[in-house]
């Protein structure tokens, strides 16, 4: 943007203005208007002159006639001169005023020409000719301003000059007479052309001038004006420079200090005049810096690059402080370091909350660890005592109660299960929440797992007059890869929750599967005609310990876990659970997993022959050695009341080294082995048994409250023949032992083992 001061643009566009169309147009008016009064003077003079001299009629014809003309050329302008606000206009007024100026210069034609026809040939000669020549500069003068109108008035008062000499030649007769005239009269017209050429260029050239000056003035102005605001806007740079809080550096090429801001010599303690000189790593370093970033920043000096990296620098005080480096070279034309300028901003405090920041966050995450340990191993805690709870209520059960003490018996059983859910809910979730849930892909039927999942449930709908519709007729491939035991924990929770909602009607399952480009997917609908879940819960009920309504806890029981794990499983899955409801109507689970197909051919082969469920026969038994290596004295009692009265030998131990210990004194056929006790756990024991060539190589079946396959895979790997989750079964035991007895079950060698786990 230009900015000039207000007078040489004024006066430079007051000339371009003058200079214009219409700006010429209203000079020429102006010029015309001041010259009117002079005219008519010299044409008062003429008139005077030539009555007195010639006749006074004439001489009022010739003079009155172009006063007129003129008095009326004024009035068109003085009137057109008011509108020329548009270029249309301004031409229209040159138009007329070319009409105008002819007829004025046509009266004054008159005029002299009268004067010669009627006065003794020759006499005005002189007169004539002074008073057309002055015109005639009048007008060639004014072509500057507006050309053609004084053009064709100048032509038109030449022609007026050729006609007075023609008419004294034809009036006197005598050429030779009149040719002295001649070449006069032609002098006079050479010398004026010749002088408004001169005149002509001299103002044109005047006016070139002015213009170069005006423009030149602008020019300067504009320079200063330009030179000014670098002058301000360096002021202010420095005044950044000087006052930033950043530590603020010049140095000169050879890397040497030019420069500091006060913050450096704040920072620092020292002046400008102190480390004018010094090599600015004299002080933008400290004992304590890595010596690495030193080097990167010369290097990068070295190479003319910019850099930027924190560094640990002393200060005055004698106190580490890190800042964040910033290096910009200064290159100039030829390629070379001018200057460097490095900033430094003390970032310590910045650092530190950042620090604390992180530390906060992995505080927060090892409590959430801490969290879902502490859940873990207080449902582990709890399920050891459950699983003597259970028992003894069961082995109550069988003995000799009268009705009231048989309820009693029964309702600490089924509450015992109950609250046994729930702590595997707690237990799933807390291990899904900490990320240590794993999913075990392995070709599996799907149908049989939804079969089995309905199999189980569908007695619990009988019972409640419901009906149970299964549809599998979705085009479900033989075998997929997938996790058989996690679908079906899935499946008997929506199906189990269907149930438990629904008071009328009943409950449907239906799967089909779908191809859909690369991904292949099982999708499973459990509708039931229950009471529906309300909109703005939907998906709420998601949520851990969420339910639909709080009434829901009182009425039907649960702790609002089993969705939560169901879509963290699903998810887990690659697939999700989704819900539609209605109120009244009912509720629709869709689960969607992915389960590419598997090869029949993996499927694993059908376990033997399960071992009888029935109570076996306790002759088989007899003489088999047992031992129970537990540390909890309830569970111990729990397990000798179970195998009371068979035809075995049993024994105990308390920990792991005593269970170690009473195998190589007793070799029994069986170990029972609890996974946690006190000394040496029940996986030590085992590895020391299995790793001891002179000791027997009894069958070790863990018991454990620890229920995952991991927890499995760890007993296995230890040598471990199976597992048996607590809270355990007196027909569990029974079925190992029969196992045992009659050789159905592999022998202690063997890694196959068959699972017991969930
Ligand atoms: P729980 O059943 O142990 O309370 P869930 O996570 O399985 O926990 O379910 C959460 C809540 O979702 C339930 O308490 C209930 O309010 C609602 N809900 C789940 N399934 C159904 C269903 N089929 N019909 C109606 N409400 C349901």
């Amino acid at each position: 943007m230009q900015v000039t001061t207000p007078t040489t643009s004024d006066a430079l566009s007051a000339f371009e203005e003058r200079n214009s169309r219409r700006g010429r147009l209203i000079g020429y008016v102006r010029s015309r208007t001041h010259s009117f009064v002079a005219r008519q003077v010299v044409t008062l003079m003429g008139l005077v002159l030539v009555w007195a001299v010639f006749d006074p009629v004439i001489a009022l014809a010739a003079h009155l006639t172009p006063a007129v003309f003129d008095l009326a050329e004024l009035g068109a302008m003085r009137v057109l001169v008011r509108r020329l606000d548009t270029p249309a206009r301004v031409d229209r007024a040159r138009a007329i005023l070319i009409g105008f100026g002819l007829m004025h210069s046509a009266s004054v034609a008159f005029g002299v020409i009268l004067i010669t026809s009627t006065a003794p040939p020759g006499d005005p000669l002189l007169y004539n000719l002074g008073l057309l020549t002055g015109l005639m500069m009048n007008a060639g003068v004014d072509t500057r301003l507006i050309y053609w109108p004084n053009y064709l008035r100048g032509l038109v008062l030449v022609l007026a000059g050729v006609a007075v000499l023609i008419i004294d030649v034809i009036r006197s007769g005598n050429v030779m007479a009149v040719l002295p005239d001649f070449v006069g009269a032609a002098i006079i017209m050479f010398s004026t052309r010749r002088l408004l050429n001169i005149t002509l260029t001299t103002l044109s050239k005047g006016r070139m001038a002015q213009r170069e000056v005006l423009l030149g003035q602008q020019r300067t102005e504009q320079a200063n004006l330009d030179l000014t605001r670098q002058k301000d806007e360096l002021l202010l740079l420095s005044l950044v420079a000087r006052h930033t809080q950043d530590l603020v550096v010049v140095t000169d090429p050879k890397a040497r200090i030019l420069w500091v801001n006060t913050a450096f010599e704040e920072f620092f303690g020292v002046t400008l005049d102190q480390v004018k000189g010094d090599p600015p790593s004299k002080y933008n370093a400290s004992p304590n810096s890595d010596p690495e970033s030193l080097r990167r920043i010369f290097r990068a000096a070295a190479e003319r690059r910019p850099y930027r990296t924190p560094l640990l620098v002393r200060n005055g005080a004698g106190e580490d402080r890190w800042t964040d480096f910033q290096l910009v070279p200064i290159i100039g034309e030829g390629g070379d370091i001018v200057n460097a300028i490095s900033v430094q901003r003390d970032i310590t405090e910045a650092r530190e909350a950042a620090r604390q920041l992180m530390e906060a966050k992995l505080t927060a995450e090892a409590s959430e660890r801490t969290k879902a340990d502490f859940l873990a191993t207080m449902s582990h805690e709890i399920r050891t005592p459950m699983n003597a709870v259970i028992g003894m209520a069961d082995l109550l059960g069988a003995t000799a109660l009268d009705r009231e003490q048989k309820l009693y018996a029964e309702t600490i059983r089924s509450s015992a299960d109950s609250l046994l859910s729930i702590i595997n809910d707690i237990l799933d979730y807390s291990k899904l929440d900490a990320g240590k849930l794993t999913i075990d892909p392995a070709p599996m039927s799907l149908r049989a797992c939804i079969s089995d999942a309905v199999g189980l449930l569908r007695p619990q709908a009988s019972q409640k007059r419901l009906t149970f519709d299964l549809d599998l007729s979705g085009g479900i491939p033989a075998s997929v890869l997938g996790d058989a035991g996690r679908i079906r924990q899935i499946l008997v929770n929506l199906i189990g929750n269907a149930i438990k909602f629904t008071e009328q009607g009943g409950v449907s399952v239906t799967a089909r599967y779908e191809r859909v480009e690369d991904a292949q997917r099982a999708v499973i609908e459990v509708r039931d005609t229950g009471p529906g879940i309300p909109e703005a819960r939907l998906e709420h009920i998601f949520e851990k310990f969420s339910q639909a309504e709080g009434a829901t806890t009182r009425r039907y029981g649960g702790t609002g876990l089993g969705l939560t794990i169901s879509r963290l499983l699903a998810r887990g899955m690659g697939g999700d659970i989704t819900v539609r409801s209605t109120l009244g109507e009912g509720s629709t689970f869709t689960v969607s997993l992915t389960l590419p197909m598997a090869e029949r051919a993996e499927l694993p082969a059908p376990r033997p022959a399960d071992p009888p469920r029935s109570e076996p026969d306790p002759a088989l038994l007899r003489g088999l050695s047992v031992l129970v290596a537990e540390d909890n004295r309830t569970n111990r009692l729990l397990v000798e009341r179970y195998l009371r009265g068979l035809p075995i030998g049993l024994s105990f131990a308390a920990n792991g080294r005593e269970a170690v210990a009473e195998t190589l004194r007793l070799a029994p056929d069986v170990v029972f082995m609890d996974m946690s006790m006190p000394e040496m756990d029940g996986l030590e024991a085992t590895r020391q048994i299995r790793a001891d060539p002179e000791a027997p190589q009894p069958r070790i079946i863990a018991l454990t409250a620890n229920a995952f396959a991991s927890d499995r895979e760890l007993c296995l790997a230890a040598g471990m023949d199976d597992f048996l989750a607590k809270p355990i079964r007196r027909a569990d035991l029974l079925d190992q032992l029969h196992g045992v007895a009659t050789g159905v079950l592999p022998p202690p060698d063997a890694t196959a083992s068959g699972g017991q786990n969930r």
